[in-house]
């Protein structure tokens, strides 16, 4: 069932056995999955069916620190959440983001990636995809790997609006925001929901979801634990810490004789990155590039300004670009993060949503080891082009500065919001368990990116929805 909490004659059922908050990529498929084995699920989405300017409003906040787009722009709260806007690059963390990198200590999972694995295929049918073709080993003495993925075109919202308009297991309610959870210090006893025009209602139910966003988790969370004075999440837990993304930009543009494919939806592209010893050798974390390839107009510009810098390069490279061998490439970087406790989402002191609740102050700044990880990724793949007499980089000047990175558009940004409720073993190091659950309460969970310790290289949505079903395995048997 599908109703909308703004149509004045709606009520919000008052018990469910599972209330999952928030209907984005986390939500949704841990509550499709539940129907799946027959539950009853109630899923409460703050948003309508579409975007609209009091929803948009909702998600305002402030930044401190680096360049960021504005946060509104950065998420979508909408049935179907940010899988409204997102671009659909899926692919599977890799097995050494799970795993303790030295020097990174805060940087690994209390799960590996075999955790995982069983929920594969799974996530894929709900993305709608297919496995990508197998990695490729480009050069063994570099470590260059060439990697595939896949493209989702799946918008949850619209994909499974039908399928819970008719569902006999789940109530979907728009227009619902959670604006309260209450705990008896050991248990959520109940949540309340508001609506845009104030009307609230309270829900009890068996166990309770937050699927609300990589920021919202966090944001939500600080304000109910405030309002609970500190009876919800343990003091000791890192609540809001660590939050990361996976800066990217463009560094510069490359002309290389490597096959640039096509793709289905996107400009031609080449994905590469590095074996995992490259990374261990570096000392720097996971990072990936994409070779986007240019217009013929673009390479005659590349190869006109490699002659006149470099004219025996330039001439061998015109050679090939005459037989289309070489190619004219934009070339960005994007990287893992480094998990520090400053970087955090924040209550702002001074201002506050409609309903009362402060908005975010998401502090975030690139560590001096974020700009080591760039530097030495980008070094290493110059080597590799000049060893291998593969091509060459035209880097811009602000790479290898002290310090300082482009600030506009979507310079640093991959609308990645991961971190601010880390899963660990311990409530020192982690704000949820392995299972997801947040430490010292028996029924309440947290579904999403904001449980990623770490965030690897890869796009997080496809480990989202594996983490989902491993939640719902989780929940379907306890
Ligand atoms: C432009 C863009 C491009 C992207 N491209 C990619 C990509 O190519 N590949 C990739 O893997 N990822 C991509 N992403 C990121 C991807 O969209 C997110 O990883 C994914 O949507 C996160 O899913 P989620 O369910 O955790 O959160 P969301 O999708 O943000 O869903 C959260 C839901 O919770 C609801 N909600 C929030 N607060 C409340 C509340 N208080 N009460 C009730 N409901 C609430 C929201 O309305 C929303 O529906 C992109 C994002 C953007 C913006």
């Amino acid at each position: 069932m599908l109703i909308d909490f703004n149509a004045s004659t709606t009520s919000v059922p008052k018990n469910a056995e599972f209330c999952i908050v928030g209907s984005g990529p986390a939500g949704m498929s841990l509550a499709l999955e539940l129907e799946n084995h027959g539950r009853s699920v109630l899923l409460l989405e703050g948003g309508g069916l579409e975007w609209t300017p009091e929803s948009y409003e909702l998600y305002k906040g402030d930044i401190v620190g680096d360049y960021y787009v504005g946060l509104e722009y950065a998420r979508a709260r909408q049935l179907g959440g940010t899988s409204g806007h997102w671009g659909g690059w899926s692919y599977q963390l890799t097995e050494l983001a799970f795993k303790e990198k030295p020097g990174f200590e805060d940087a690994q999972w209390p799960i590996e990636k075999k955790d995982l694995d069983p929920f594969l295929e799974k996530a894929r049918a709900v993305l709608n995809i297919q496995a990508p073709p197998d990695d490729v080993l480009l050069d063994r003495e570099f470590g260059i790997m060439e990697f595939r993925i896949a493209y989702s075109r799946v918008k949850f919202g619209q994909m499974y609006r039908e399928r819970l308009a008719s569902s006999q297991h789940i109530t979907c309610v728009t227009g619902a925001t959670l604006t309260g959870l209450k705990t008896n210090g050991r248990n959520i006893v109940a949540a309340t929901v508001t609506n845009f025009s104030g009307k609230s209602a309270n829900v009890t139910a068996k166990y309770f979801v937050l699927a609300m966003g990589g920021i919202e988790n966090s944001r939500m969370l600080l304000w109910f634990n405030h309002q609970a004075n500190g009876q919800l999440v343990d003091s000791r837990a890192p609540l809001g810490r660590y939050w990361m993304e996976h800066p990217a930009y463009q560094v510069g543009y490359a002309l290389v004789d490597l096959k640039i494919p096509k793709t289905e939806y996107f400009r031609p592209h080449l994905l590469l990155t590095f074996t995992e010893e490259v990374f261990k050798k570096l000392g720097i974390l996971e990072c990936s590039f994409v070779l986007e390839g240019m217009p013929s107009t673009g390479t005659k510009g590349l190869l006109k300004d490699l002659i006149c810098v470099a004219p025996r390069v330039g001439e061998w490279a015109a050679s090939l670009a005459g037989k289309n061998i070489v190619c004219g490439a934009r070339f960005i970087i994007g990287w893992e993060q480094e998990p520090v406790w400053s970087n955090h989402v924040k209550l702002s002191e001074t201002k506050r949503d409609r309903f009362g609740i402060p908005t975010v102050e998401l502090h975030w700044k690139k560590t001096e080891r974020d700009r080591v990880t760039m530097q030495k990724a980008v070094t290493h793949f110059n080597e590799f082009l000049m060893a291998k007499n593969h091509g060459r980089l035209k880097l811009a000047d602000w790479v290898f500065a002290k310090d300082g990175y482009p600030s506009s558009g979507n310079d640093g940004v991959s609308y990645h919001h991961i971190g601010g409720t880390r899963m660990a073993h311990t409530v020192e190091k982690g704000v949820v368990d392995k299972n997801c659950r947040v430490f010292g309460q028996g029924n309440l969970y947290v579904a999403g990116s904001s449980v990623f310790p770490s965030g690897g290289e890869a796009n997080p949505t496809l480990s989202i929805v594996q983490l989902s079903l491993r939640l719902a395995d989780h929940l379907l048997n306890v």
